[in-house]
């Protein structure tokens, strides 16, 4: 039997298809990323929301030196619903996702302020993963991060193709050699960045990244990610 017609509008993205069946069956905000529980039409029910701000072990700031005067700034370790929050906006690329992660920013810490003109912009995703999961969840993240902060978003930093392979299978050396020169910049720029990204690893990324946007004329790079990941590579 011929499936062709019936997929023909997916062409051969199956992750849609994958996303179409699931929406029909589980419809977003209908449970709890959390906790499984009946939502409230959010991601997180009111009580893990609740239970994830108040986790003074969880949810904190942490500043971290990467290195060549690079500072990233980060929310709370990659760990429990912080943790499942943004591997679910990794993996399904919801806005309401990165709404939920962006909602606990504030109060930023009293050190961590903007210089005049800062433009948020997000790590470039290679041609083809952006395909595959058809959004762009970087992107969501950094323009739910503007929204939150009121700052300016674009995009400023490209990939290049030849450097599609998946990061979080590499181990770190191999990361490093896959990242050299990957990124950029995507405009001549004269401002303050603030690099957003989902989850601090390695940190080489967003080291990348920073090189790029400098070698562009950005005037400085800061670092913000929602999480930390503790030890070894991106979960
Ligand atoms: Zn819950």
């Amino acid at each position: 039997m011929n499936l062709n017609p019936f997929f023909a509008p997916f062409g051969a993205n199956w992750p849609a298809v994958r996303g179409f069946v699931r929406d029909l069956i589980w419809p977003d905000g209908a449970v709890c990323c959390a906790c499984g529980k009946i939502s409230d039409g959010t991601p997180l029910c009111p009580a893990c929301r609740s239970a994830l701000r108040s986790d003074g072990s969880l949810f904190r700031w942490e500043k971290e030196d990467l290195g060549g005067g690079l500072t990233a700034w980060w929310m709370t370790p990659h760990t429990g619903i912080a943790r499942t929050l943004v591997l679910r906006l990794k993996h399904r690329a919801e806005a309401c996702i990165a709404k939920e992660l962006t909602a606990l920013l504030q109060p930023l810490p009293r050190d961590f302020s903007f210089p005049e003109g800062t433009v948020v912009t997000w790590v470039a995703m290679p041609e083809n993963r952006r395909r595959d999961r058809m959004i762009d969840h970087g992107r969501l993240l950094a323009e739910a991060v503007s929204e939150e902060l009121s700052l300016p978003c674009r995009p400023l930093l490209v990939r290049r193709k030849t450097h599609d392979r998946n990061q979080a299978r590499l181990g770190r050396e191999a990361r490093q050699k896959n990242l050299r020169s990957a990124f950029l910049p995507a405009v001549q720029m004269d401002f303050p960045v603030l690099l957003v990204d989902d989850v601090l690893t390695t940190g080489t990324t967003a080291r990348r990244c920073a090189e790029a946007l400098l070698s562009g004329g950005a005037s400085s790079v800061t670092v913000l990610t929602m999480t930390r990941a503790m030890g070894g590579r991106q979960a």
